[in-house]
């Protein structure tokens, strides 16, 4: 079978991989569809996400795929040929010491699909066919195979809101207005915020945060002078959640927070300068939020119960074939939310 495999910075290819037999408590999934990340457009463009995830052996991208099932081994209750899943690509060991905490996204030894993190890096899911175990499936009746392989992010989303607490209502600031801004301002609203305001380096992206249900956008480019209206009288939102990675975003954000307030940091950034006194002296929680593992199966059902709604994001689809068109489509910010990959 055919798998997209990257060298190293802005080299991507086409390769044959081994198929694997189905073992007991495995499934075969033909993959359908793979959505392209911010991770993996790190890979692509700068060839490793920060300074510390560097690509040092070729490994296969993604981790956001859906499919159909097409085999099952033993032990596989729960799941037939023919049903469309999405596949978690988070696969913590169950063994160490953080699973047996309950906090599998700790795990010390996490193969998460399409990482360079550890070495040998983990390879990921854009291939045509994946041989998972059965506990990564979760069955995604009456959606579209592009919704299943939007489960992941959701799950991203789900988990940051979910280190916010309670949100009714709450005001809440979302910095950075890609997939995961638009899908954590629809998460927000459904969990009971009451204003959300989203800002972005770029128009285009703020409309998909409008149309989302974002009560107010702002061009932090273009008119900074708004978000300072919000950092008056010590702040003005009781949640900041950070989903660009970059300093000045959490800084204004952190300015803007209201005291008691909570910031959750969802964007990968690097080593940075903060206001770190406002963070003491308005007593604010400055919280991180990293992958996911039970919001998985809740992204499905929300989905499914037509509460949240990733349809709109889903702007390009190319066949895996043209995945040099499909990177930069994805990424320029003026002309796609999320760009997929078909591997029918
Ligand atoms: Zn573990």
């Amino acid at each position: 079978m055919r798998a997209l495999i990257i060298h190293g910075k802005r080299d991507l290819r086409i390769g044959e991989i081994a198929t694997r037999p189905v073992g007991p408590g495995e499934v075969c999934v033909r993959i359908l569809r793979g959505g392209i990340c911010g991770s993996d457009l790190h890979y692509y463009q700068h060839g490793g996400i920060g300074e510390m995830i560097r690509i040092r052996e070729p490994v296969i991208l993604g981790h956001e795929v859906a499919g159909e099932v097409t085999e099952t081994g033993p032990n596989t209750d729960g799941i037939k040929v023919g049903d469309l899943v999405a596949v978690s690509p988070s696969r913590p060991c169950g063994q160490c010491a953080y699973c047996h905490e309950g906090l599998p996204n700790h795990c010390l030894n996490m193969r998460f699909y399409g990482s360079a993190m550890p070495m040998p890096h983990i390879q990921g899911a854009f291939r045509q066919e994946l041989v998972v175990d059965v506990g990564q499936c979760v069955r995604a009746t009456g959606l579209t195979a592009g919704e299943a392989a939007m489960t992941e992010p959701l799950a991203v989303c789900l988990h940051g809101a979910r280190q916010a607490g309670d949100m009714v209502g709450k005001r809440v600031l979302i910095t950075g207005s890609g997939p995961i801004g638009v899908l954590t301002a629809q998460v927000a609203r459904f969990a009971g915020a009451v204003e959300i305001v989203v800002t972005d380096l770029q128009d285009k992206p703020l409309d998909f945060a409008l149309a989302a249900g974002a009560d107010r956008t702002i061009n932090a480019l273009a008119e900074p002078d708004v978000l300072m209206g919000y950092q008056q009288c010590k702040g003005y939102f009781d949640v900041h959640f950070e989903c660009s990675g970059a300093q000045r975003a959490l800084a204004d954000g952190i300015k803007a927070t209201r005291p008691r307030g909570t910031v959750v940091q969802m964007g990968m950034g690097g080593d940075v300068t903060l206001p770190l006194q406002q963070v003491t002296v308005k007593e604010l929680s400055l919280k991180g939020s990293f992958r996911f593992h039970p919001e998985f199966a809740t992204a499905v059902e929300l989905m499914q119960k037509q509460l949240i709604d990733v349809i709109p994001l889903l702007t390009h689809t190319y066949p895996f074939t043209e995945h040099e068109e499909a990177f930069a489509v994805a990424a320029d910010k003026d002309q796609s939310m999320k760009v997929q990959l078909d591997f029918a």
